[in-house]
Parts: C-alpha cells; sequence; structure tokens
C-alpha cells in the first residue's frame, strides 16, 4: 500500500459525513470478489528483497528459522490471510509485532518491516556476534543494526550482549568522575596537614602543608626511609607543635615505623588509595608548587628557603591574608620594606572563608561528574583498572576512608583502590593458562558458553527477547552451524 502511494502527494481534508453523498454509500457496499496483486506493483516489492546482499546459505537458514519460529510464523501467516481485528484474538508469540503490523510484510519467505529483515529469534545471538566484530560501543552497534535488521528488543539485546563483552570491557575507558567529597576544612592550626614527597633534580624532598592555613614546608630528605621522613617531620613539629591528623599517600606513610612514630605523638596517619593521588589534592598542590618554586630558583640561584618564606607571606588566592597571618597570626618580616603596623599581631579568621571557597570548587567540580556516587558490596563482581587494562576481581571489603575498597584480584593477590579505578562487571572471568596469560576462546567455547547463556530471560514482559528458545536448545547441530555461517558468510 506504501509503495502504490509513494507516487501520489496525497493532501488529506476533512468532510462531514453528510456531503459524502457517494462514498458513504459505496464503502458499505464491500466488493465480494477476490482482488489479484498488481502485478506491476509486486514487482517493485520484489525489488526489496531482491537484492539483499547476502548468499543464499544464510537466506536459506533465514527462511527455515523464520518459518519454524512461533511468532514469526505466525506473523507470516496474518500477512497472508489478514491481521485479526483485535490484540488478543493473535497467538500470544505474535503480539510483539501488533504495533507494527501495518509496516510488515511477507517476501521470498522473509518477514520484511519496511527496509529491514526481521532476525528470528534463534538467529539473534548469532546476528548479536557478527554485529560485534568490531567491538564498537552500543550507539554505534544499534545504528549498524537498525540499518537493516529489526527484532522487538533488539536495543536491548544489543545493550545487555555489550555490557557482557569481556574484551570490550577489559578496553574500557576510564570512569567518569564522581561528585567531589572535599576534605573537612580543620577548626584549629595545625590540627591536619597533608604530606608528600617530591623529586626534583635526583634529590628528595618532603612537602608538608597545612589544611586550614595552606603553610608550606620543603624539607631536603637525605632518602626516602621512615626514619628521614620522620626526622623531617619531627623537625617541622618542634616549630609547629603535632597535628591531630597526618593525611598522605601510603608510601611511605603507611609503614609500621611512620605508625609507631604518629602514636607517640598521638596523631592518627590517614593515607589515599593506591593511584590516586587526587584525594591527597592539598599535598599534590603543594608538591607542585614547591617542584615549580625548585625549578625557578635552581634557575636564577635562589635558596629554596627565601622563595618558601616569601610564599608564606604572599596572601592566598581569593584570600586578602597570608599563611604567615593565618597560622602565626603576624605577617613575617622579609626583605620586602613593610610598615610595623604590618606586623603587629593580628587573628585572623577563615573558616567560614574558606568554607566558601571551597564550596564553590565543589559546584565548578560537580557540573563536570557524570558518575554517580557509587558503593559496592562484599562480594560484588568488579574489574580493577591496572594500567590501561581493566582486571576482574570481588570487592572484599570497604574501608573508612571515603570511597576506598579492598579488592580480591581473580588470577590472586589483593589490593586496595578508590571507586574512580572500580566498576560493576557482569561478564565472565577470564581464563588464564598457567602463565597468567589470557586463553582467546575460539568460535566453539562461545558457543557453549552462548549456550550456558541461554536459560537467562532478558526482558520478563518480552519472551520474545531470550536469545535461544528453550525449545531449540537441544538441537546443537544447528547452533553450531549458524555461528560459522553467520561469523563468514554474511556479508556487510
Ligand atoms: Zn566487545
Amino acid at each position: 500500500m506504501r509503495l502504490k502511494l509513494l507516487r501520489f502527494q496525497p493532501r488529506v481534508e476533512y468532510l462531514p459525513g453528510k456531503y459524502m453523498h457517494i462514498a458513504d454509500l459505496l464503502s458499505r457496499q464491500c466488493l465480494g470478489d477476490h482482488v489479484e496483486d498488481d502485478p506491476e506493483m509486486t514487482e517493485v516489492v520484489h525489488e526489496v528483497t531482491k537484492y539483499i546482499p547476502m548468499s543464499e546459505t544464510i537466506k536459506a537458514d533465514l527462511i527455515k528459522e523464520t518459518a519454524l519460529d512461533p511468532g514469526l510464523s505466525a506473523v507470516m501467516k496474518y500477512c497472508r490471510e489478514g491481521w485479526p481485528l483485535t490484540k488478543n484474538k493473535i497467538e500470544p508469540e505474535a503480539k510483539p509485532y501488533w504495533q507494527i503490523r501495518m509496516d510488515i510484510f511477507v517476501e521470498d519467505n522473509l518477514i520484511i518491516l519496511e527496509d529491514r529483515i526481521i532476525v528470528p529469534v534463534k538467529l539473534r545471538k548469532p546476528v548479536l556476534k557478527k554485529l560485534h566484530t568490531a567491538h564498537l560501543g552500543i550507539d554505534k552497534t544499534k545504528a549498524r543494526a537498525r540499518q537493516s535488521l529489526y527484532w522487538p528488543g533488539m536495543s536491548n539485546d544489543i545493550t545487555n550482549f555489550i555490557k557482557e563483552c569481556r574484551a570490550c570491557e577489559r578496553h574500557s575507558a576510564n570512569n567518569y568522575r564522581e561528585p567531589l567529597i572535599p576534605h573537612e576544612i580543620p577548626s584549629l592550626r595545625f590540627q591536619k596537614v597533608g604530606v608528600d614527597i617530591l623529586n626534583f633534580d635526583s634529590k628528595d624532598y618532603l612537602v608538608l602543608e597545612d589544611y586550614l592555613s595552606k603553610w608550606l614546608e620543603v624539607k631536603p630528605l637525605p632518602s626516602k626511609s621512615s626514619k628521614a621522613v620522620i626526622d623531617a617531620l619531627r623537625s617541622i613539629f618542634a616549630t609547629h607543635g603535632n597535628p591531630q591528623q597526618i593525611f598522605g599517600d601510603n608510601n611511605p606513610l603507611n609503614s609500621s615505623e611512620c605508625h609507631e612514630f604518629a602514636r607517640s605523638i598521638e596523631c592518627d596517619i590517614k593515607t589515599s588509595s593506591p593511584e590516586y593521588a587526587r584525594s591527597n589534592g592539598l599535598a599534590e598542590k603543594g608538591v607542585h608548587i614547591a617542584k615549580q618554586m625548585l625549578k625557578k630558583c635552581k634557575d636564577d640561584g635562589t635558596h629554596i628557603l627565601d622563595a618558601l618564606k616569601e610564599y608564606n607571606n604572599t596572601p592566598l588566592t581569593g584570600l586578602t591574608v597570608s599563611p604567615a597571618q593565618i597560622l602565626m597570626s603576624r605577617a613575617c618580616r622579609t626583605v620586602i620594606p613593610t610598615l610595623k603596623k604590618h606586623l603587629e599581631p593580628k587573628v585572623v579568621l577563615v573558616k567560614a572563608l574558606l568554607k566558601k571557597l571551597q564550596d564553590k570548587v565543589k559546584a565548578q567540580h560537580d557540573l563536570r561528574a557524570r558518575r554517580k556516587p557509587v558503593t559496592f558490596q562484599q562480594g560484588d563482581d568488579v574489574v580493577v583498572r591496572r594500567g590501561k587494562k581493566w582486571q576482574k576481581g570481588k570487592i572484599v571489603r570497604r574501608l573508612s576512608e571515603n570511597r576506598s575498597y579492598v579488592i580480591n584480584l581473580l588470577g590472586g593477590g589483593q589490593l586496595r583502590r578508590n571507586t574512580w579505578h572500580i566498576k560493576h562487571s557482569k561478564t565472565k572471568p577470564d581464563r588464564v593458562d598457567a602463565g597468567g596469560n589470557q586463553i582467546v576462546l575460539d568460535a566453539e567455547e562461545m558457543l557453549a558458553n552462548l549456550k550456558a547463556n541461554d536459560s537467562v530471560t532478558r526482558n520478563p514482559r518480552n519472551p520474545l527477547c531470550n536469545f535461544v528458545p528453550a525449545a531449540c536448545r537441544t538441537v546443537d547441530e544447528h547452533s553450531a552451524t549458524y555461528v560459522s555461517i553467520w561469523s563468514t558468510n554474511y556479508s556487510e
């Protein structure tokens, strides 16, 4: 009908029944004769499938499975003999096709929806596999499928199929950012400090920054050993007193010597997740500032401690006071000429202002945070970012620190990571050989995996979306044939 109407540009106008004398009369006088198809139009319709670029073998498979498919065989019958007047009179398996019945036609024993072939249930899984040959993303694969194929629930099936593809998961992109969880601003000066180690020009330095005043300390280290780090910390604390909390990276703060030292001065050590330096942002920023200073001082021969003194006496960005004014309630005398009144003590309260600045930073960050806060439960199947790949693992427990989890890797070993490096996983575990190398599955093994999966009901409201109907599960030779046919002969 649609093809027949293509050459017209119909204009529809409403005309009340009382003015439609002739049409009204004839519409009630239906012709009883059988109407033959217009041979010319049949030829046009045949053109749709005449040049489908697919091999005879695949076409034969499609025809055979379409005839065996309970839903599609019913649809074929309705296309030929006419659809029942109401949906509840059709075969249950044909119900998903009710909405689109006006656009379906049968051609060459295939069922076509406009210009797309309707794939029978039995062939959907091999087709999905073929569609995903290039391991393209969900949207691209859907677009590719929509060009020429159709089945009810195709979109969902493609999404699920790709979510279960281990190759795609293994090489998937980084997580999006989650909303920022800012460090709590301490009430007291030197209550909480961030610590990190900086290497510049083959020398190590301990960098420490106070979370309230942003006072920066840079101490050269003879080595990265725990003893050297403790000595540097002790010398800083001799001037400013003991902090209540030291926040830093695992290395070296997580050593037993550092914990012992912290206990001796009644202080807690908190460490950030490995490979997630962002959570130790303040010390990271301190390291960046110190490194820039060291580079420039080396260039013009200034002593790093002279530069550091100026830094600590320069107003902070967004504030009118310097770290020295916040921490010591006075400006320190430096080589910059200044009036006496500026050196007199004056307590500066900045917590409220810092909180305001922090909220602003969080709002800006969260605008770009596209990942909702994610939590994991003990025993959850996950993948963990290792280098550029995602490795399978299971959640062991959550640590008290924000977003930090301990994970058992499936290949052996345990590690701690931030949620930035963890994703939920739906794929099957990798198979590895004795040397730990991944075994690539061949077609037969993949087929076995597919069969093991076929009892899974993907969409309970639409049983047709099961990949392989229970009735077909025993027909092994069919499945084996289809995988090889669809993976070699189907021309794209
Ligand atoms: Zn893939």
